[in-house]
Formats: C-alpha cells, structure tokens, sequence
C-alpha cells in the first residue's frame, strides 16, 4: 500500500504526533485515509483519549494492544513468566478502565469501535477495518473532519444541547 504523503511530510505527521504512533495505529490511520475517511488524532479530550476521533460522526476508535488490553487472543492471553503477577494486575487495570471509559463515551452519545492489534495483521487489513469502520459508522466523509492527521483544534463542548452537528 503506498503511503499519500511523501517522505517528508511523513516525518512531519510523525513529529507532530508523536507519542502516538505506535504500528497498528499507523495501519489503521492509512486506512480511513485511502478510504477518504476523516479523522482527528490528539483524543479530542474525551474520556480515555482514543486514538482516532471522527467529531462529525461522533465515533471514537481505539486502537489496542492484544498484550496490553487483555485481548482474547492466543497474544492477548499470553502470560509472562516472569512478574506474571504485576502483569496481571496491569492488565486488569487496563480492561477495566477500558471498560469504564467505553460506558462513559456511549452514555455522551459517542460510538465506540475498539480495533485489535491482531485484527491488523494480513495484506486485507486496511480494507476490513474501513468496512468494519462503515458498517459500525456508517461513516462517510463528513466536513466536519479532514481525511489528513489533523489533531483536534478544541475540545468538544461538554456541555448538553445539540450534539454531534459541526458548522461547515
Ligand atoms: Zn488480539
């Protein structure tokens, strides 16, 4: 799959973001691109700061790590031999909390897509997310985000009111 930015404006992306960019991050994002699908990185300061934010469709994508969040995965599942215990306990604390903060997106009227690390794996990768992404979505390229890595310029509104409309 090749890349729409060059070389150059790759490493700006990456700078600007970094912290962020881990491998299935990446994946995902060329992804939406190719598909023309918008996104805003940076978390948009909703709870839990997922991965990819797209403000006009109110959808909020995580991308996890199979180890990290537990997943029920031959990786996922892995144990550790050494300090299995403090492992352990990490990972329950990062199921939980994502746990808590998918409930605490979904009761702000946000969609939440959570997209595995192993689910990322395979030339098809990118075409099964953005079909996962339009059948969970229904998502279409919506003015309110820009199909580049735009960070989030403000907060969205915590207040009550209209939700999910963005001026054009
Ligand atoms: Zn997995």
């Amino acid at each position: 799959m090749t890349d729409v930015f060059t070389p150059d404006q790759r490493s700006a992306v990456m700078r600007r973001v970094k912290g962020r960019d881990t491998g299935p991050e990446v994946t995902v994002r060329r992804a939406l691109r190719a598909a023309g699908i918008g996104y805003r990185l940076g978390g948009c300061g909703l709870p839990g700061r997922p991965d990819l934010v797209m403000k006009g469709r109110r959808v909020a994508v995580f991308v996890h790590g199979c180890f990290w969040h537990g997943h029920d995965c031959p990786r996922g599942s892995r144990r550790p031999k050494a300090n299995a215990g403090y492992w352990d306990a990490k990972r329950t604390r990062n199921r939980a909390r994502d746990v808590d903060v998918a409930r605490s997106l979904a009761r702000d009227g946000w969609r939440v897509v959570t997209i595995w690390e192993c689910e990322l794996k395979g030339a098809d990768a990118g075409r099964r997310v953005v079909s996962a992404l339009r059948n969970q979505a229904a998502a279409v390229v919506s003015r309110a985000d820009s199909a580049s890595d735009s960070t989030c310029s403000s907060a969205p509104s915590r207040a009550g009111g209209v939700r999910g409309f963005e001026t054009k």
